[in-house]
């Protein structure tokens, strides 16, 4: 099983999946381009494994304290997991979870293969008393785009005492501020599309555990289906995770300063913010047009939907149809990135001073 490293997270991100330390050994991982191997190995098969997949996966493992797979996106990942459920069975899962995991939960309960119940995260007691009916508990924490924060640690006792498995989808935290498998979560899921990868040119996912039959599970089943991360994509996602660490750091740092002075605008009629990450939601005091308007006015802040790139990004969310009713009209998901604090402020307050 994955070894619980010694190493601090920051020294993980820069050492952990390289080459083994011999002359003339290159210091990265190289990008492996291979359908097939030759016969009599572990590998025999593009689709059953590639060194580069396994540098990333050796990485990411380490950083969450587990065992790691990567899949071709971060929705992949998110299939692969809820289709471990068996037919009929109920899954618990956030309200305001990524809309993605809300559709595939929606569409799988459409089709008879399970039941959904969408729950608040913060109602701790709904969450637990739900959790008695189910087979897997899904938690987003902070949740997407609510920055909702669930108590994962409660709910896993009440899930595990009911038989269920949980899942955290790590996306927003990274393992740098959160790691779930310490908390007894059974699985980690990751669109590392986002900070891990990082700078916004990568779609990829992964899953982590320490449950040794899980992961051959699931192994198993991105062997049948094919969802499989390219290996570019992982490659350089593994460079990106290199640095982690300080892009989290910076980013976030630049989330508090910005909570601070946005709580003062009075474009601004609220401002959510867990406390930490480097993904803050404000809603716009004049409504929806108002929101709109200030994603077309800024010039370092770029109007994209998707986020933990460096770059700064923000997108009103209920722009997309199928974005949960209960997230207010106006409100602006935003991804703060790792410019400079004033640059960003400036460009978003002279935005903000033209819709109030
Ligand atoms: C983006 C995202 C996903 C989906 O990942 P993709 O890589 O886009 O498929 C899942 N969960 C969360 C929290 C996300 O933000």
């Amino acid at each position: 099983m994955a070894a619980d490293s010694p190493l601090k997270p920051s020294t993980i991100a820069v050492t952990a999946g390289r080459p083994a330390h011999q002359p003339d050994a290159p210091l990265n991982e190289p990008i492996t381009m291979a359908s097939t191997y030759v016969a009599g190995g572990d590998l025999e098969y593009g689709r059953y494994g590639n060194p580069t997949w396994q540098a990333f996966e050796t990485a990411l493992g380490e950083l969450e304290g587990g065992r790691c797979l990567a899949f071709s996106s971060g929705l992949a990942a998110v299939a692969t997991v809820l289709d471990l459920v068996g037919t009929g069975a109920t899954v618990v899962a956030p309200r305001h979870a990524y809309n993605g995991s809300i559709m595939q939960l929606a569409d799988l309960e459409a089709r008879g293969r399970l039941q959904a119940t969408l729950v608040d995260v913060t109602d701790t007691a709904a969450v637990v008393e739900a959790c008695a009916d189910a087979a897997l508990v899904w938690l987003e924490s902070p949740t997407n785009p609510a920055l909702e924060v669930a108590d994962i640690e409660t709910i896993t006792r009440a899930a595990h005492d009911a038989g269920a498995y949980v899942v955290v989808d790590n996306t927003f935290a990274t393992p740098l501020l959160q790691r779930p498998l310490d908390q007894d979560v059974d699985l980690v899921v990751h669109s590392a599309t986002k900070f891990l990868a990082g700078h916004s040119d990568v779609l990829l996912g992964a899953v982590a555990t320490r449950d040794e039959e899980l992961w051959s599970v699931l192994k198993g089943r991105r062997d049948l289906t094919g969802a499989v991360p390219g290996t570019l994509e992982a490659w350089l996602a593994l460079r990106g995770l290199r640095t982690l660490h300080l892009r989290v750091e910076r980013a976030q740092a630049n989330a508090q300063e910005l909570v601070r002075r946005l709580q003062e605008h009075p474009a601004v009629s609220e401002v959510r913010y867990p406390g930490f990450g480097a993904i803050v939601a404000i809603v716009l005091a004049q409504g929806a047009m108002a929101a709109d308007l200030l994603t077309r006015k800024t010039s370092l802040w770029v109007h994209a939907t998707s986020l933990g790139g460096v770059e700064s990004t923000f997108e009103r969310r209920r722009r997309w149809k199928t974005e949960a009713a209960t997230i207010p009209d106006a409100l602006v998901r935003m991804s703060v990135g790792i410019e400079d604090v004033d640059d960003l402020w400036d460009d978003l307050r002279t935005a903000l001073d033209g819709v109030v």
